[in-house]
């Protein structure tokens, strides 16, 4: 009972604290570009601390009838202190972080009653390690023992290959492309360009906010030995960044993404028996797998061929538009939820050669890196057959196809094409739209014709709404 009451106690003082972090109470990191300029102290770290949070706040309320005045003060204390000194030590105390330090003195006049035995039960309250930075996330496999460094990734920008399969390397099809549209490299202060490496804890991601999207769905049916997989393209989970991103302009300086995800219809074919192809193929643009989440997995490499996960910015919950179309270029390591009775990571998803992808575990739970998977990033043993692994270094899902790949189809969106705040791109990726919108890149450039393209015309040939080529080009209306 004390117990009981003591632990109420913390989540009391704990949502004291966010009170005092928050005027309106809201948990939710502000838009950059609203009222405040600055947003540090926010408690949104991980995905699911949030919803920690809003779970104490229904255990509270269904349990405030218990009397904790006397304990209060005591506990109000220790996470304040301690949250406080975790702030000082890493992170530059901003104004916020000022005001909750001070006020925690002046709230605690009464005198402490709480008996040895009592004190020596007081545990470190759980608290959701607290992120003060509210573009930055933690990560379980990032901080347990195993698996590569999180702090110096491999840059994969060096690992992209397009003439032959290699251990740790992507083998894409399409040709690096230095003008298609990326990040500002200027602006990448987590990549190490002399080491050629990435700092995880370091890079900014999107958070969460007000943006919410219709409910994904997810619809796997077998028939024979055919696994057809629908889905609308938007996370089953609801897990999803605010965006679009141009209304942070401290992400927006480093990436200009305008995209916005919305649903849209996709539905592959896959055997389920899928055999090893005579020779592994390269990996294009655009999907190359399903997540159980519903939404599509693109490969490591960005339009530009470089590391997509450690370059361009995608929200708190590992995903981000291509015009519409959320996807995931790394497993998003919350999807990795299901384990085997050895610990090994179940499937998280499948890839389009009907291979399926499991988590980051292998055997006996151990995390994988490279060195324990083939050049297309997969391995065969026991029972499992031939699977691809999740990784969190480059090429962090298929290297090569270890079978032969289903052509996927995917249906462009007729609406929600926003592509407001993008300026007018003079050459447009004509491989990065060719992806977008499904067709042969042949195909859009023989439909476009010697510049300047007739953009409608250009639509009519390919059966598709002048607005959904323009969008897929990058060009305003
Ligand atoms: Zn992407
Ligand atoms: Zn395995």
């Amino acid at each position: 009972m004390t117990e009981k009451i003591i632990s109420t106690g913390f989540i009391l003082a704990f949502l004291t604290i966010i009170a005092c972090s928050s005027e309106e109470g809201n948990l939710l990191p502000l838009k950059p570009s609203e009222s405040r300029p600055r947003t540090n102290v926010s408690l949104t770290s991980e995905p699911t601390s949030t919803t920690n949070v809003s779970e104490s706040i229904e255990y509270v309320s269904t349990n405030t009838p218990i009397s904790v005045t006397t304990y209060q003060p005591t506990v109000k204390t220790t996470p304040v202190s301690t949250r406080t000194t975790n702030q000082t030590q890493k992170f530059p105390v901003s104004a916020k972080d000022t005001t909750l330090e001070t006020a925690s003195p002046t709230q605690t006049p009464t005198p402490i009653v709480i008996t040895p035995t009592l004190k020596k039960e007081v545990v470190e309250p759980k608290l959701p390690n607290p992120t003060p930075n509210p573009f930055k996330i933690i990560s379980q496999i990032c901080t347990d023992e195993s698996g590569p460094v999180c702090s110096e990734l491999r840059l994969g920008d060096d690992y992209f290959t397009t003439t032959s399969p290699q251990k740790g390397y992507l083998y894409a099809c399409n040709a690096k492309n230095p003008n298609a549209p990326g990040s500002n490299t200027d602006r990448l202060t987590w990549v190490d360009f002399t080491m050629k490496t990435w700092n995880f804890f370091e890079k900014l991601w999107l958070p969460k906010g007000s943006f919410e999207a219709t409910p994904g769905t997810y619809e796997e049916t077998i028939i024979g030995n055919t696994r057809t997989i629908k889905t609308n393209n938007l996370p089953v989970d609801g897990k999803i960044g605010d965006w679009p991103m141009t209304d942070y302009p401290i992400l927006t300086e480093i990436d200009r993404n305008p995209g916005i995800p919305s649903s849209g219809e996709f539905s592959v074919s896959y055997s389920t028996d899928p055999s090893e192809a005579d020779s592994p193929s390269c990996v294009s643009l655009g999907p190359i797998g399903i997540t159980k989440n519903g939404v599509v997995i693109y490969n490591a490499s960005d339009a530009r061929g470089e590391d997509a996960v450690a370059k361009e910015i995608v929200d708190i919950f590992g995903g981000h538009p291509a015009m519409t179309d959320y996807h995931y270029h790394f497993i998003p390591e919350r999807l990795d939820n299901k384990f085997l009775s050895d610990g090994h990571s179940d499937i998280v998803g499948y890839i389009n050669d009907g291979f399926p992808l499991h988590g980051y575990k292998g055997s006996m739970g151990i995390e994988m890196t490279n060195k324990d998977l083939d050049m297309c990033h997969g391995h065969n043993h026991g029972v499992l057959g031939y699977h691809y692994h999740a990784t969190i270094e480059y090429p962090y899902t298929v290297g090569c196809y270890f079978g032969i790949p289903a052509s996927g189809s995917h249906v462009p969106r007729q609406s929600n094409m926003d592509v407001r705040n993008e300026p007018p791109n003079k050459n447009p990726d004509l491989s990065r739209a060719a992806s977008i919108l499904g067709v042969p890149e042949e195909s859009l450039r023989s439909a476009l014709g010697p510049p300047p393209p007739n953009l409608a015309e250009s639509a009519i040939i390919l059966g598709i709404n002048e607005d959904i080529l323009r969008a897929a080009l990058g060009l305003s209306r």
